[in-house]
């Protein structure tokens, strides 16, 4: 299906000029344009019908992956495959991002796409916004009433719903410092390898020195409630030194708070043990990361 009508094109090169862009349209009748990847679906599927896209292509302070001494920023304009080959994210605290976006769609998504647009967008099923959840980012936003910072709790509010103003851009996506002993990990399984998952699980555990958990987040893609945390099952780890059955006993209070529903992908028995066997190996591999 071709795009309806689209009047205007912008390309601005500073995060200043992307906010003019927007700011010179009515609220919601410019959006910016990433990687396109989920926003020219809606445009040719007239789910959104923008008077004007604001290309952020060429806006180069919104790219890259930034940090020293603990502490991280990821521009928003950051690509899937950046991110999957930042070396850094083989282990540790911030791994669950490399995980996740290295098996984001196919190869030409993953090329394309950006983790800015994934959490604007915010799609159920996406990978990033539930990685992002569970290492517990801080997002800088830039509007015409100035900058911002928001916790990624309270900007991800719902499937395809978000705290960004209308005429925000995303900046960046930061953590101050590093938890030490801290791992991470991120799995999805779906129907379909290259493509959204049924069900996501994301995992960030902190380990005392005798290896107990004295903090953990977790969260979960696919379900009705688009990314989200469950606290009971946070708070079933910890004082886990993450052996099979404290991580099991986590994962039953995890299916037991959540909204597991069945539809034409996957029904609620199925999405409960995807939930339990991917949470399994998440919650391991998060373990193993930490205590390395
Ligand atoms: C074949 C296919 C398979 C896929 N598989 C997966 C998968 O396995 N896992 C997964 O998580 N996702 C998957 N996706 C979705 C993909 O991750 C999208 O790339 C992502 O959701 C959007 O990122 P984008 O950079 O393309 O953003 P765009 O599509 O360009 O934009 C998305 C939205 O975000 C807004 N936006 C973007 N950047 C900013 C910014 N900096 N500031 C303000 N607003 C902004 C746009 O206005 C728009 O509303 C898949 C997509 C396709 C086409």
């Amino acid at each position: 299906m071709y795009p309806a009508k689209i009047d205007d094109y912008s390309r601005p090169a500073t995060i200043a000029e992307a906010v003019a862009a927007l700011a010179s349209f009515g609220v919601g009748e410019a959006m910016c344009i990433a990687g396109g990847m989920s926003l020219m679906q809606a445009i040719k599927s007239r789910l959104v019908r923008p008077a004007c896209l604001v290309d952020l292509q060429d806006v180069a302070e919104l790219r890259g992956i930034r940090g020293s001494g603990g502490a991280l920023s990821i521009g928003a304009m950051t690509r899937y495959v950046e991110i999957a080959g930042h070396a850094p994210f083989a282990s540790g605290p911030f791994a669950a991002l490399r995980d996740a976006a290295s098996h984001v769609g196919d190869r030409q998504v993953r090329n394309r796409g950006t983790i800015g647009g994934s959490l604007c967008w915010n799609y159920m099923a996406a990978c990033l916004p539930a990685a992002v959840l569970a290492l517990g980012a801080t997002l800088r936003l830039v509007g015409p009433g100035g900058e911002r910072t928001i916790a990624i709790d309270d900007f991800l509010i719902g499937p395809l719903e978000t705290a960004r103003g209308e005429q925000e851009v995303l900046v960046s996506i930061d953590w101050k410092s590093a938890p030490a002993r801290s791992g991470s990990a991120y799995k999805k399984w779906g129907l379909v390898k290259d493509a959204l998952p049924v069900v996501g699980v994301a995992a960030l555990v902190t380990l005392e020195a005798n290896g107990a958990c004295s903090a953990a987040r977790l969260a979960l893609a696919g379900l009705t409630a688009g990314a989200q945390r469950v606290p009971a099952g946070e708070a079933a780890l910890l004082g886990s030194k993450g052996d099979a059955a404290s991580l099991d006993r986590a994962l039953e209070a995890v299916c037991a708070n959540v909204d597991l529903h069945s539809d034409h992908w996957a029904d609620a028995a199925y999405r409960g043990q995807l939930v339990r066997q991917l949470g399994r190996d998440v919650l391991t591999s998060a373990f193993a990361r930490a205590k390395n």
